[in-house]
């Protein structure tokens, strides 16, 4: 977590930093070390928020482009669940960076939880992972899907991190490392999908102007 709780302020971890985490209200103490990223951690290991991934630097430089005030918010369910979005834009939209696969089942009921979910999954520890991706699309089956944008053939069932996502039901957009990101979510025709490539700045810029990027990146129904 970038962000514990001292009272009511939101407090970023320094050496020897104390604070309650937002989600469970536990002790967190700060872990300022020089091999990870800065961040807070429980005091007592917790059954807090299920969903939380330990940050790494990927997850916190993709966060840090966004307004603070935006990052790590605290998001109740109807049930009272809780839960931390890595991202929430002020409309709503929640967006989870992913760095380590899931289960289909936890990916259903986070859709379900966040409703408004934009998935940007990291794409670049997975050996040959960009290869895979890259060989699997079909460059000549091309098709413009609107503002210009055009979206290239490819079986999502062949490379490993596209049929890991295949049965999201919310835009998934992969991380290899580059300076762009693969939209992997709009449908083709039965089995088949476009996918699209969009700058990691336009994929910003939207979001903090609030235009919604997912015109281009949703599931085509
Ligand atoms: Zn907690």
């Amino acid at each position: 977590m970038r962000f514990a709780l001292d009272g009511a302020k939101r407090i970023e971890a320094i050496p020897k930093g104390r604070g309650q985490c937002p989600v469970c209200c536990g002790d967190v103490l700060a872990k300022c070390g020089a091999r990870r990223i800065w961040h807070w951690a429980h005091r007592v290991k917790a059954s807090c928020d299920q969903w939380w991934e330990n940050e790494t630097a990927w997850h916190r430089n993709w966060k840090m482009n966004f307004p603070a005030e935006w990052q790590e918010v605290i998001v109740k369910g109807s049930s009272g669940e809780i839960h931390i979005a890595d991202v929430r834009t002020p409309s709503g939209l929640s967006i989870e960076f992913q760095h380590s696969p899931i289960t289909d089942i936890e990916q259903e009921t986070r859709e379900e939880f966040y409703n408004d979910l934009i998935l940007v999954v990291d794409g670049a520890h997975e050996s040959h992972g960009y290869e895979s991706f890259m060989e699997n699309i079909d460059f000549w089956r091309e098709r413009g899907v609107g503002a210009g944008q055009i979206g290239f053939g490819f079986n999502p069932m062949l490379a490993n991190i596209t049929k890991r996502w295949n049965s999201s039901r919310r835009p998934v957009l992969i991380d290899f490392g580059g300076s762009v990101l693969w939209s992997i979510s709009v449908m083709r025709d039965g089995w088949a999908k476009y996918a699209l490539e969009i700058s990691k700045s336009d994929f910003v810029t939207c979001l903090t102007q609030h235009t919604d990027p997912t015109v281009h990146l949703s599931p085509w129904k």
